[in-house]
């Protein structure tokens, strides 16, 4: 038995340390991304400064009907937020009501439709531009902040395209763009969630870092309601919200595919 148990536990020595290493490396890149200097301009917004305690809020898939709700809540408590829209429910008036108030508004896919947009960088680039051509017409700027569908680190195109996330980092990056992950999931993407979940799995995630990019979407009333209860939160625990920009921290996950 003993010479069983002493491999296998050195082994498992092994994998923790290259788990902290892993973890170290990623802590450093993002202390990195946080000191970059890009100075692409998205927006009317000016550059907010990298405070400790930051939430970002990020909304994905909208404008839908809930949006301008959501628009309500956010100009009560003065907090600005990003909207990573999509192109195919011509909700435009929407995009350039949520710019003029002062949000972030990126890019998410025209389409939505992950066969067609990771089947080749090509595919990609062209939903890209056309939902950049959308954002454009709504707003008169064009923005460089992306989110992929599904996040960097999916592995729904691994069956698409091999190795395609990988290949869109890369290509967007040089580019000029910047694409932006999350590090708290509200877990609200299928609709099912209640308000008080939605903003307990948010809250319990926020506490566990400094910088907070939030995933949520838009397209769900619930989601939309449970921003309030987030927000009041975060006021009082001495968090700041603000939208993201190209300077902002990106919360790049590992790519799996
Ligand atoms: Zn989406």
């Amino acid at each position: 038995m003993k010479m069983h148990w002493l491999p296998y536990s050195t082994s498992v020595i092994l994998a923790l340390l290259t788990l902290a290493i892993t973890l170290s490396t990623i802590e450093h890149y993002y202390q990195t991304a946080h000191n970059s200097t890009t100075t692409i301009a998205l927006n009317s917004n000016d550059e907010p400064a990298v405070k400790e305690k930051t939430i970002y809020l990020t909304f994905d898939d909208g404008p839908s009907i809930h949006t301008p709700k959501l628009l309500e809540i956010l100009d009560r408590y003065n907090v600005k937020a990003t909207f990573f829209v999509v192109g195919n429910n011509g909700s435009y008036s929407i995009i350039k009501d949520a710019y003029s108030r002062g949000h972030s508004i990126g890019l998410h896919t025209y389409s939505h439709k992950y066969k067609q947009i990771y089947a080749s960088k090509e595919a990609y680039l062209a939903d890209l531009e056309a939902i950049q051509d959308v954002v454009f017409k709504a707003t008169g700027h064009k923005s460089y902040i992306i989110r992929f569908p599904g996040g960097s680190s999916n592995s729904i195109s691994t069956p698409i395209k091999k190795g395609i996330m990988t290949e869109l980092a890369n290509m967007v990056t040089a580019k000029g763009y910047q694409y932006f992950d999350w590090n708290v999931d509200s877990n609200d993407g299928l609709g099912k969630l209640t308000r008080k979940e939605i903003a307990n799995n948010v809250i319990a995630g926020i506490k566990k870092h400094n910088s907070s990019i939030v995933l949520q979407h838009d397209i769900w009333l619930e989601s939309v309601y449970a921003v309030e209860d987030i927000i009041k939160w975060g006021l009082a625990n001495g968090y700041s919200f603000a939208p993201l920009t190209m300077n902002s921290f990106a919360a790049h996950h590992t790519i799996s595919n």
